[in-house]
């Protein structure tokens, strides 16, 4: 599933072809594809409002309108751009809003898990999510209050989008790799330098995740169709077998949080 860097990635993409346009249109396959609020709510209320922004929140790409927030989660398969039209091979759009100028915004989801929304707040979309992991305000003072009080397994922990928003799998498994923490470590078992190497490398991780326009280890591709190069960097995720690159022990897969979950036995003991 695309993550923070993933969505950034795409939230840039979109700004130059969306900034501006006008809203003219609305054409969807299914209802479903529509969480908030009913379709034909959703068709009506959109008409006529024009894009003030492109933003994002944890997982969420926003258009900022006029009067309501556009938000698009893209789940495991979706995809999200702008061009005269569906691409030549794209069997999997679901939602396209006509633009202004011609253009069509198309989301695009294979599977179908992939939401769009229409509310005039964030926290009306998606309520209760932690801090922005990027932001100055999330500080390792702020993490290491977190952590305090949580027995469940750190890398559970980073995974829930009410503790730190916009982390998932990949960018778990290699922040807890990079600051040496065992996945399965009770969180409030990080000492307080711990939780400050585990803060810088969110930050880290996440800001090379975004340098590198993503991982395109599945279906996630940049609005202009191209692949990200994330996943060439990878220190542990998706290296099972493969040697450490610090250390040359092979990197172990197994489960936590019913997530395949990669560590180093040497970098990250269990203690
Ligand atoms: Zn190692």
């Amino acid at each position: 599933m695309p993550e923070l860097p993933e969505v950034e990635t795409v939230v840039r993409g979109l700004r130059e072809p969306l900034v501006g346009r006008r809203i003219d249109g609305v054409w969807y396959e299914r209802a479903k594809v529509i969480h908030t609020p009913s379709a034909e709510q959703f068709s009506a209320r959109l008409m006529g409002q024009t894009v003030q922004a492109i933003t994002r929140r944890a997982k969420y790409i926003l258009c900022v309108l006029d009067h309501d927030i556009l938000a698009v989660h893209l789940k495991m398969t979706g995809r999200l751009y702008v061009s005269d039209g569906p691409e030549a091979g794209d069997r999997w759009v679901r939602l396209r809003l006509q633009l202004d100028n011609g253009q069509q915004l198309c989301f695009s989801d294979a599977r179908r898990f992939g939401r769009v929304y229409l509310a005039s707040t964030v926290e009306a979309i998606a309520p209760g999510l932690g801090p922005e992991p990027l932001e100055d305000a999330f500080t390792a003072a702020v993490l290491r209050e977190r952590l305090a009080g949580r027995h469940k397994a750190i890398k559970a922990l980073l995974l829930d989008q009410s503790f730190v928003a916009g982390v998932g799998n990949i960018y778990a498994d290699e922040a807890l790799h990079h600051a040496g923490i065992h996945p399965e470590r009770a969180a409030d078992s990080l000492d307080s330098a711990e939780a400050e190497r585990l803060h810088g490398t969110i930050r880290k991780v996440l800001q090379a995740g975004i340098d590198y326009q993503g991982a395109s280890v599945n279906w996630y591709r940049k609005p202009d169709g191209s692949k990200g190069e994330s996943q060439d960097h990878f220190y542990v995720y998706d290296r099972e077998g493969e040697p450490c690159l610090n250390c040359g022990q092979p990197i172990i897969k197994t489960r936590v949080a019913q997530r395949g979950t990669h560590y180093c036995p040497q970098c990250q003991p269990k203690r």
